[in-house]
């Protein structure tokens, strides 16, 4: 059995708007946090320039915060867009599949990024590893559930005799709390901040900057955070 540092964590980084809250949340309450974010063909590389971006800019215009920010890591999952086609691995439309779920939804994404997530934290010697999913997410992705983390983390653990646990922040809130938390963390500049510095636009699109941040303003993932700015601005 290997006992991983409980202080060290490594954040699940995507650059995405839940991903940056984590990471943010992590910084306040671990006193080293490493990131890692995936690349797994990703239709567009709007993803990965943004998170670096974002990284550079937190150090530059948090100095305090930022101080135990660790190494930033990419791990290559490119064999997940040669399994199958999906809208965010290739140029088709998003549409919602008959079991309910958005064809943007990736077999198996998740349950691959926390395993090497687990690899690398053994490696970094961090005990916690932390992510931004959210069950409260319109599109209900089953990976994102409680239930899969819990029952993955018993299986990493066992898997690789350490003690990692996995901490969702964001797991059972609303887009719109997400918001307030990060008014809580940093107020209201570090709302503003994540506003500007994040991405989850679908489609890619960072032209157009709306008061609920970049994106084309109309694929799903834009309309979902349109509606949670819209709730967190009106208390
Ligand atoms: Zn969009």
């Amino acid at each position: 059995m290997i006992t991983l540092n409980p202080q060290t964590a490594l954040v699940l980084f995507s650059g995405g708007q839940d991903s940056c809250t984590a990471l943010i949340w992590a910084l306040g309450k671990y006193t080293t946090v490493h990131t890692v974010g995936f690349h797994y063909g990703q239709r567009h590389n709007v993803e990965m320039e943004v998170r670096q971006a974002f990284l550079k800019k937190l150090r530059a215009d948090y100095p305090e915060l930022s101080s135990g920010l660790g190494e930033d890591n990419i791990i290559n999952l490119q064999g997940l867009s040669e399994i199958g086609e999906t809208a965010m691995t290739s140029e088709i439309e998003i549409v919602m599949d008959e079991n309910g779920l958005p064809n943007t939804f990736v077999p198996g994404r998740n349950l691959a990024f926390f395993v090497m997530a687990g690899a690398l934290a053994y490696r970094l010697n961090a005990g916690v590893m932390v992510g931004g999913m959210c069950e409260t997410d319109y599109s209900g992705y089953p990976d994102c559930r409680r239930d899969t983390l819990e029952m993955l983390n018993k299986a990493i653990n066992l898997g690789m005799e350490s003690n990692l646990t996995i901490e969702t922040p964001l797991m059972d809130i609303s887009k719109g709390d997400s918001w307030r938390l990060l008014e809580e963390l940093g107020g209201p500049d570090m709302v503003a901040f994540v506003n500007k510095g994040s991405h989850t636009c679908y489609k890619g699109v960072r032209a157009t900057f709306h008061d609920w941040g970049y994106g084309c303003g109309d694929c799903p993932a834009c309309e979902l955070r349109e509606r949670g700015w819209r709730d967190y601005k009106s208390g």
